[in-house]
Parts: structure tokens; C-alpha cells; sequence
């Protein structure tokens, strides 16, 4: 049997380039190897407001992004998390057992609680919820982004906490749960990740953007006042650039010194811009196909739901037994 590997993406805002060398392409190129399972995780985007009507359409469009760089629905199961209950039930069962302290010392919680004016419960137990989507599917890897490798160790944590005090029901997640792919900063401002709940027209490049608006972004990024490319001691945005063309492009680190040092900033923005601009043009002659096909993305993701149905009620049922709540014999 094929090792599970399960990784999942908020639908919030427009996937773009930071989420797909950071995780998607990941996704991609190891789906065969596991048991894949990819989550688009609506309870989560709703740890802070979003508009329902946007949301609902934002499902659609990630699942059709999801489809287009090539995840394969007759191998892995791409599910919407909100469709299948029993995370949100494991998610209250581990709820029970997480000590406050452990959420309220979350980087991604402290960040994001500053951005509202109220604080939602459901951003502090984000977390959580997040673990109870490793657990209910006993998922052996977990390939995500740098930015959530916090969670992962607590998702460990609260594995453990409730194995200590219920007894072995949880198959730990691997300790070092590997972190792969390149973190991309915002154009806008490179001391931040990219992200897709950002403000600012400049801070992402999306997955769908055309490429008239891609050149405009990626011209307009922040550099600094050096007058090329220092290629040893970059500043953190000509660094994030040069990361941007290398994760599309796979050049060798050689190539890249022989191409770039010294390259004025406006050469340097030129290429990168065409670089990007060439790998997400078929992806996005893919995502028109598939969008233009009536009701393919739901089918698609009424068969990932079953597929995986079976196996989290499976993993509610053994944690009701553990602790003792009610379960029909
Ligand atoms: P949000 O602002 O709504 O949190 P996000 O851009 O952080 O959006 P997520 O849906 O939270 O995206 O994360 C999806 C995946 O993309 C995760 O595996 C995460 O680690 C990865 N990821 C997010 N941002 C980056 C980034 N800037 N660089 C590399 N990977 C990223
Ligand atoms: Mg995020």
C-alpha cells in the first residue's frame, strides 16, 4: 500500500505564483508516488469573513487551477473539506485536548489577528483544524509551504497529547514533515510571503493573470538603490526575483550567476516577467478547457468526496470509541 500524502489550499483570493512553487507543483510532481489527497479547505478561508457568493465561486475556479497544472482526478482525490463533516468533527475532538496556549503562540494566528478588527475563535483553533485534516487521513506527508511548518509540529503535538491521554489512536505525522519548494516573497513589499489574502494590485503575480498585467507587476516590483544585480549579496527583492526565474525555469545556480550578475534591475524584471509569462501560459489554456466543460469541476469533486468519505469517518469512529462518546454498535 501507497503512503498517504495529503495537502490542502484556502480559497480565498487568487492562487498565485508563491503558492504554486511553494506547494502546488509539489503536488503535481508526487501524486503518484502516494495516496493523494488534495483538500481545497473552505473552513479554513472562513476563519476570517469572506463573501459568500465570492467564495463559492473562488471553489470552482481553485478546483480548475487545481485540474490545470495537472493534478489527475482518476488518481488523487480533490475534495472540498467543507463536504466531507468529519473534519469539523475531529476538529472539535482535538479542540478539547489542545491547550490554549499552544494556539495562541501560532505565528500565522498573531499575524493575521492584527489584520482584524475582531478576532474570530475560528482563527486562534486554525491550527486545529488543520491537524484534524493530517489525522482523519493518518497522512504520512504533508507537503506544504515554509509558512506552515509551525502548524505541522502542532498538529504532532496534539496527536501526541491525545494519544497520552486516550490511548494510541493516531498514527504520528513523520517528524520532519518535509517543507519543499521555494518561498516566494511579495513583489510589492519582499520582507512578506506573497499572499493571496494581501491588499495591493502590485503584490502577487496570480496563475491567471494575462501576461500584459504580469509584465506590469513584475516591472513595478521593489528592488533597491543598487544599479544591478549584486549576485552574491542580492537585496531581499532582486533575491526573490532571481528565485521566481529559477523555480520556473529549473536553471542550474551556475547558469544563473553567468546570466545575472551585474544585469541591470529593468533586464533583469524583462526576463523574469517573459519567464513567467511562458510557464503559466498552457496552464491557463488549460483552465479555460476545462472551465468551458459543464459540470466537469463538480463531478470531479463529488468523486473526490467519496473516494474519501469512508476513510475519515473511519478515523471519527476509532477517536468516538477512544474518548467514550456514543457510537451505534
Ligand atoms: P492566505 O493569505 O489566504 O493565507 P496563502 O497565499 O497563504 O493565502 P494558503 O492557501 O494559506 O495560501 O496556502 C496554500 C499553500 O501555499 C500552503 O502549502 C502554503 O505553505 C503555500 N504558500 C503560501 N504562500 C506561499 C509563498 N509566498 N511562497 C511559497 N509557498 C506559499
Ligand atoms: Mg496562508
Amino acid at each position: 500500500m501507497k503512503a498517504r500524502v495529503l495537502s490542502g489550499i484556502q480559497p480565498t483570493g487568487s492562487p498565485h505564483i508563491g503558492n504554486y512553487l511553494g506547494a502546488l507543483k509539489n503536488w503535481v510532481r508526487i501524486q503518484y508516488d502516494y495516496d493523494s489527497i488534495y483538500c481545497i479547505v473552505d473552513l479554513h478561508a472562513v476563519t476570517v469573513y469572506q463573501e459568500p457568493r465570492e467564495l463559492r465561486a473562488k471553489i470552482e475556479e481553485l478546483t480548475g487551477i487545481l485540474l490545470a497544472i495537472g493534478i489527475d482526478p482518476l488518481h488523487s482525490a480533490l475534495v472540498v473539506q467543507s463536504s466531507v463533516a468529519a473534519h469539523a468533527e475531529l476538529a472539535w475532538m482535538l479542540t478539547c485536548v489542545t491547550p490554549v496556549g499552544w494556539v495562541e503562540r501560532m505565528t500565522q494566528y498573531k499575524a493575521k489577528a492584527q489584520a482584524q478588527e475582531t478576532i474570530g475563535d475560528g482563527l486562534l483553533q486554525y491550527p486545529v483544524l488543520m491537524a484534524a485534516d493530517i489525522l482523519l487521513y493518518q497522512a504520512a506527508i504533508v507537503p506544504v509551504g515554509e509558512d506552515q511548518s509551525q502548524h505541522l509540529e502542532l498538529a504532532r503535538d496534539i496527536a501526541q497529547r491525545f494519544n497520552s491521554l486516550y490511548g494510541e489512536t493516531f498514527v504520528m505525522p513523520a517528524t520532519h514533515l518535509p517543507t519543499v519548494g521555494a518561498r516566494i516573497m511579495g513583489l510589492d513589499d519582499p520582507e512578506k510571503k506573497m499572499s493571496k489574502s494581501a491588499a495591493g494590485s502590485g503584490h502577487a503575480v496570480s496563475l491567471l493573470d494575462p501576461p500584459e498585467v504580469i509584465r506590469k507587476k513584475i516591472l513595478r516590483a521593489t528592488t533597491d538603490s543598487n544599479p544591478g544585480v549584486d549576485f552574491d549579496h542580492p537585496g531581499a527583492g532582486v533575491r526573490n526575483l532571481l528565485t521566481i526565474f529559477q523555480a520556473f525555469t529549473g536553471w542550474e545556480d551556475d547558469n544563473m550567476r553567468a546570466h545575472f550578475a551585474g544585469m541591470r534591475y529593468g533586464d533583469l524584471k524583462k526576463q523574469v516577467a517573459e519567464a513567467v509569462i511562458e510557464a503559466l501560459e498552457p496552464i491557463q489554456k488549460r483552465y479555460r478547457e476545462i472551465m468551458a466543460e459543464p459540470g466537469f469541476v463538480a463531478k470531479v469533486l463529488e468523486n473526490g468526496a467519496a473516494k474519501v468519505r469512508p476513510i475519515a469517518n473511519g478515523t471519527v469512529n476509532k477517536v468516538k470509541k477512544a474518548m467514550g462518546l456514543y457510537t451505534p454498535e
